[in-house]
């Protein structure tokens, strides 16, 4: 999975940036900054962390985002558990090669 350089959710832009010293200073693989219209990660590259935990932190911010947007409740259980799953799920979709956009496109 490639993580964006930019995500827009809801029609709203968000950078995506890799700042491995930030998340190792606070202790995180990851954070989203509303204020901001980021979302921080901690770089495989230079963390030590595993590319897939990443990735997988990634739609977790995503989440966070989109419960924010949508006002809903924002349990850090269920985006850590629900992030966890839809990583297996999109890991699956893409198992074949299939971008995920043409997934999505294929049925439209
Ligand atoms: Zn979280």
């Amino acid at each position: 999975m490639n993580i964006p350089e930019v995500i827009v959710i809801a029609g709203k832009r968000f950078d995506v940036v890799f700042d491995t010293p930030c998340c190792i200073k606070e202790k995180v693989y990851g954070r989203a900054e509303y204020d901001q219209c980021r979302i921080v990660l901690a770089n495989p590259e230079d963390s030590g962390y595993h590319r897939s935990l990443i990735e997988e932190t990634f739609i977790h911010e995503c989440l966070h985002i989109i419960n924010s947007i949508m006002s809903y409740d924002d349990k850090e259980n269920v985006v850590h558990g629900t992030a966890e799953l839809l990583y297996q799920v999109f890991q699956q979709i893409l198992a074949d090669g299939t971008p995920l956009i043409k997934f999505v496109e294929a049925d439209v």
